[in-house]
């Protein structure tokens, strides 16, 4: 059996904690490990430290922060195998995604390291002997909550964006996948980071982020999660007066317009949709096919996604592993039996895969109402829902028509639809003719519900930055 690490808390720099919750493999319900819960005196600690941290980080020259986090990005490429390994037992992605899934953090602390160089500020010409100075500074200490869906490349974007900016951070992984946020603090505390600047807690997700978002300490808070979540933090974040970035759901719809090869676009679709199992806040979910190619496209879907081979994430066949857990299974029975029921069809997959783990293969609906639960509730599993429109107006209106704002993609080679999708689709990413949502240089995130602030690009690193005017009139 592949290696799991024996889960620990980070507080100043030390591992702390003794064990209590179980960590599961959702391919077989095995118990793979187990995660100590931060006490109050813990979160005190890690309060404190962060603060000793925080006054020691800012003051460390940017080139010198650059080359400690670039130190830690290397040793996480060393280390990769062995966390991809970890990654695929607690969340279930295929091995060779959660090795992606590492390097793609790799790549973000790098490009994070590098751009935490540039926070420059500027000089506002004024009056005669009068210098306005604009200073970008480290905003202070962030508070940082993140799931379970990206174990290490979600915690990554909030870790590297702090420490680029000079921040510390303390954050709280997910209990359900804290395997990917271990090994990524590791190699923090390994390549140098001062103690305290970057703390690691798990416990009760409420209990924590009621405690920790109301301390005068606490500057930023940035949580990648569910919109409910999300706007419980949002305002406990807003009563304190703490900014906030809120990586939130989305529900991406996909316009595929009438001048496209319906086969190959649909293969991109299919590939696209089993990323991760569809367990992805960008996953294309909405597919809004124009009348002329609709058929064929529906039709090409089905098949590939049927040829998708589901199994454990460490065979190496293994094409899309389980569900994360079983709230997920849960979620694709109700969505799959309500959009049947008011007459959507099933061209692939529909029902989970033997009783153990969470296995549920990559399913294609047709003819899928708007009315219907799925098309309004964000799947957030391997669920692909096919629309037939009649223009891009209307495609656009209903992409536009649900309260998240977070991905979107599109096909075409028309440069006029290019046009009338950049200007009228609403959200904070939208892809042309392929399904990538971002990369560690653009910036990410939403609007509408799907919240606000970004993550990644100079954007992301903005965030975690105040600036700080300076006039000065020479004597
Ligand atoms: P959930 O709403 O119970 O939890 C979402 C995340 O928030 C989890 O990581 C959880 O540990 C954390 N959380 C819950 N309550 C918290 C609190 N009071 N303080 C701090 N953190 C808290 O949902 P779930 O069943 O874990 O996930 C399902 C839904 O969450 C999905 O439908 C999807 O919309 C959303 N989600 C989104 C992303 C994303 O990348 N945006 C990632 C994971 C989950």
């Amino acid at each position: 059996m592949a290696a799991y690490p024996e889960l620990k808390l980070c507080i100043a720099g030390e591992w702390r904690g003794r064990s209590g919750q179980p960590v599961y493999n959702p391919f077989d319900d095995g118990v793979i490990g187990e995660l100590p819960h931060a006490t109050r005196q813990d979160l005190d600690d890690a309060l404190e430290a962060a603060e000793a941290g925080h006054r020691a980080w800012r003051r460390t020259a940017p080139a010198k922060r650059a080359q400690i986090m670039q130190r830690a990005a290397q040793l996480l490429r060393e280390r990769a195998d062995t966390i991809a390994e970890a990654i695929t037992l607690e969340q279930g992605k295929p091995l060779g995604q959660a090795k992606i899934e590492v390097l793609r953090a790799c790549d973000i602390i790098d490009w994070d390291a590098e751009e935490g160089r540039r926070a420059y500020g500027r000089v506002i010409p004024s009056e005669p002997g009068m210098r306005h100075i604009v200073l970008r500074e480290p905003i202070g200490i962030v508070a940082g909550f993140s799931p379970w869906n990206f174990p290490i490349s979600s915690p990554t974007r909030k870790v590297a964006g702090a420490l680029a900016a000079g921040c510390a951070i303390i954050l709280k992984a997910s209990e359900e996948t804290p395997a990917g946020a271990y090994f990524l603090v590791q190699a923090f505390i390994d390549a140098g980071v001062p103690k305290g600047a970057l703390s690691l807690l798990f416990g009760v997700p409420g209990e924590i982020s009621e405690y920790l978002i109301p301390q005068p300490g606490i500057r930023l808070v940035t949580f990648t999660g569910s919109v409910p979540v999300g706007k419980k933090l949002a305002s406990l974040a807003g009563a304190y007066m703490k900014p906030a970035i809120m990586e939130l759901g989305g529900h991406a719809p996909v316009i595929v317009c009438g001048d496209v090869d319906p086969v190959s676009t649909a293969a991109t679709s299919a590939l696209g949709k089993s990323r991760n199992a569809g367990q992805v806040c960008v996953s294309p979910t909405r597919f809004f096919v124009d009348d002329a190619i609709h058929d064929r496209f529906a039709s090409a879907f089905g098949e590939k996604a049927a040829g998708v081979k589901i199994g454990n994430g460490l065979a190496a066949d293994t094409q899309m592993g389980p569900l994360a857990n079983p709230r997920r299974v849960e979620a694709m029975e109700r969505l799959i039996a309500d959009a049947v029921s008011r007459g959507a069809k099933v061209l692939a997959g529909g029902a989970r895969v033997g009783n153990q783990g969470n296995l549920f293969p990559l399913t294609v609906l047709s003819d899928v109402p708007d009315d219907a639960l799925a098309m309004q509730e964000e799947p957030f599993g391997p669920l692909a829902l096919i629309s037939r429109t009649q223009s891009i107006g209307q495609a656009i209106e209903k992409a536009n028509s649900l309260p998240f704002g977070l991905a979107a993609y599109a096909f075409t080679n028309s440069a006029p639809n290019v046009e009338a999708l950049s200007d009228g689709v609403e959200v904070g990413n939208l892809s042309i003719n392929h399904l990538t949502a971002s990369i560690a240089e653009t910036p990410f995130g939403g609007v509408k519900d799907s919240g606000y602030g970004r993550e990644g690009g100079s954007e992301g690193l903005a965030c975690y930055t105040v600036t700080k005017n300076v006039s000065h009139l020479v004597a």
